[in-house]
């Protein structure tokens, strides 16, 4: 009814899996101490109130932290006794500490050692992770040239043929453990757009069920929303990570490791500079710009304590309470105009 106040964090489709992700995700990349260290005892509590207020996806990698955000989310999602039908966990596989493999054989025993270390007999999302690592590279090359929209699964044209392993041998592997019950859908991520329309015009419809895109949907980079539609129609859930652009859209900054030029890490340092001495905080502005758009299923955003949980779920709520932030983000795009939607390279 008018004028009550929402209570329940907001539940969205995720494609046609029929999975309903909260609007805010729980990334765990920083369980794994990547963004500064994290002691069991935070972890714990950091899920335990994400479920609390309604968080029930979270997504994590045998990447981050070298295996370390796989063990520590699994500790804490045991410790907070959540019940498994209750939450939708996310992990992936091809890129590890050692290296990159999209081999079907590593990715096959990859999900076992993840749901070791997660403790689950299955996980509901296995994501192909950073497949611009994988062999895309000489058929990345080829993208100024026209193509086919919708070539077909096997017999695309052999320009294409020699390079994607990702289609050819990682796919396949991960239709496999569907079948087997280790995982219930399949993803890819990635940080060039262009990966995701490259793969999906080359498998056959509902073969890829998500699609996981980061840093490409914030205030400083909105890139993602012109493949919206062509993702809408393709039936794939889309899964828009690090709303705030891995830590540049926060009073504290990146970490060491970010991979933004200077210019664009100053520009966003600004631009929070500018909201702390008006009173706001950036990064519940950011979540709110990064929430509004209902085509983009899950906002996935890394947090390492309580507190984040909360600002940022309360950000949900502030949005479904239509309460909006329209003069202040006026100043802040303003702010980061001269480097709006610059991206760093990804991928080989
Ligand atoms: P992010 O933009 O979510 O930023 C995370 C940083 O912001 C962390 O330092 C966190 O502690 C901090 N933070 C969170 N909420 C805050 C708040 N309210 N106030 C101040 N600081 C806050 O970046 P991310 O963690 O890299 O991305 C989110 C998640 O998406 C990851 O944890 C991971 O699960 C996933 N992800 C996947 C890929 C991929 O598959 N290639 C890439 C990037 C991210």
């Amino acid at each position: 009814p008018t004028g009550e106040m929402e209570k329940t964090l907001e539940l969205r489709s995720l494609g046609n899996t029929g999975l309903k992700l909260s609007c805010v995700g729980f990334g765990a990349s920083p369980l794994g101490s990547v963004f500064g260290p994290v002691s069991d005892e935070e972890a714990i509590a950091t899920v335990r109130e994400a479920f609390r207020l309604g968080i029930n996806f979270f997504d994590t990698s045998p990447y981050y932290g070298g295996t370390l955000s796989e063990k520590v989310l699994g500790n804490a999602l045991k410790a907070v006794g959540v019940p498994r039908d209750k939450i939708i966990v996310s992990t992936k596989c091809g890129r590890y500490k050692e290296g990159f493999d999209f081999s079907a054989a590593r990715v096959t025993k990859s999900i076992d050692e993840s749901l070791q270390r997660l403790q689950l007999d299955y996980v509901d999302i296995l994501q192909c992770h950073d497949i611009e690592f994988g062999s895309l590279d000489q058929v990345l090359n080829q993208l100024h040239k026209p193509f086919p929209s919708s070539t077909p699964y096997i017999t695309h044209p052999s320009i294409y043929q020699s390079s994607s392993q990702i289609i050819n041998e990682t796919i396949p592997a991960l239709q496999k453990l569907k079948q087997s019950g280790k995982i219930r859908f399949i993803g890819i991520t990635g940080l060039p757009l262009q990966i995701f329309s490259y793969v999906l015009d080359r498998v056959p419809p509902g073969t890829i069920d998500v699609i996981l895109s980061y840093c490409h949907y914030g205030i400083n980079d909105t890139t993602l929303k012109d493949l919206l539609p062509y993702l809408k129609s393709k039936g794939v859930g889309v899964i828009s990570a690090s709303p705030l652009s891995m830590g540049l859209l926060t009073e504290n900054g990146p970490p060491d490791w970010h991979p933004a030029s200077p210019q664009l890490k100053a520009a966003c340092q600004n631009a929070a500079d500018f909201c702390k001495k008006k009173g706001k905080d950036i990064s519940k502005i950011a979540m709110k710009y990064s929430l509004c758009n209902e085509d983009i299923s899950t906002v996935l955003v890394g947090m390492k304590s309580v507190q984040q949980v909360q600002v940022n779920v309360e950000a949900a709520m502030e949005v479904v309470n239509g309460e909006k932030d329209e003069e202040i983000l006026v100043e802040v795009e303003e702010i980061l105009k001269p480097v709006k939607n610059q991206t760093w390279l990804s991928g080989i």
